[in-house]
């Protein structure tokens, strides 16, 4: 029988810590086993325990058995296979991309999230040769195979203003807004620190707000935070609100961006551990 949830979550040191960018040991183990989060993103699992689970993991994929649901594999492969006629050193300067020779094939290299990845039309390696799972590769993939050629508009529109994107501005504000919101309440010089280390930069701006930046969390898909904080005196918890150029559904669709709303909250959560 597959490794199930609780089973993996008693392996974990159960401390909540947030390091691996999720805010529970629990979230986490959810993440190992639903969407193939690789369990050594732990920077404190147990060596043994983790080889353990390694090991078991591996066995379950040769066996058949994902760790991640088969509709994840499935749109990965679905995606790789509208970008097999494309021409990647085309594309790359429009998708803020640089190109390499991988085995003799191009490679276009994309930061996502302050990471650099190699994204072949059949493989992505992470240039830091750190940890990256399967939907990760979907949100590389997705955003070549956009194949956006359009300039930035810097017009900045929210969420409810993309066409066809009001019903997932729920998942957005709980999967992304709330989580940095709550991570961060009374912190905000730590907000800051995280994200200058994502190259973030707070260009003038006529804002109530205490604090907002510009980040890239893919090169063609700048997001607006802005970041008010919570008052306990009058019982007003920290909010967050993220803006996006007008052009971002030309490079990603929503669910994906959806998607690189929550994988921005949980690199933000991982940086503030380190
Ligand atoms: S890093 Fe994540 S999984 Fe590991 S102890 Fe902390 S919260 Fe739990």
């Amino acid at each position: 029988m597959a490794l199930q949830i609780l089973e993996l979550l008693k392996m974990l040191p159960r401390t909540n810590c947030g390091d691996c960018g999720y805010l529970t040991c629990m979230a986490f183990a959810t993440h190992v086993l639903r969407e193939g989060v690789a369990p050594a993103v732990c920077p404190h699992f147990d060596s043994p325990k983790l080889a353990r689970v390694e090991a078991i993991l591996k066995e379950q994929e040769e066996g058949g058995v994902t760790a991640f649901p088969e509709h994840f594999v499935s749109a990965k492969k679905h995606v790789i296979s509208k970008i097999q006629e494309y021409d990647l050193k085309e594309l790359a300067p429009f998708l803020g991309a640089d190109v390499v020779q991988q085995q003799d094939r191009d490679a276009l290299v994309i930061p996502l999230l302050g990471r650099r990845y190699a994204v072949s039309k059949d493989e992505v390696t992470a240039l830091d040769g750190g940890e990256h799972d399967v939907w990760e590769h979907v949100l590389l993939y997705n955003y070549i195979a956009q194949a956006c050629r359009e300039p930035l508009a810097g017009k900045w529109v929210a969420m409810g203003e993309l066409p066809g994107a009001l019903a997932k501005k729920k998942a957005f504000e709980e999967g992304c807004e709330d989580v940095i919101a709550g991570a961060f309440a009374g912190r905000v010089e730590d907000l800051h620190e995280v994200l200058l280390k994502l190259g973030a930069s707070s260009p003038p701006m006529d804002t109530n707000a205490e604090f907002h930046a510009v980040f890239h969390p893919l090169p063609r898909i700048p997001f607006l935070l802005y970041f008010w904080d919570e008052d306990r005196d009058d019982g007003f918890p920290a909010k967050v609100k993220i803006l996006f150029d007008a052009t971002v559904l030309c490079y990603l669709d929503i669910e994906s961006l959806v998607f690189l709303g929550e994988k921005t909250a949980q690199r933000l959560l991982a940086l503030k551990g380190k």
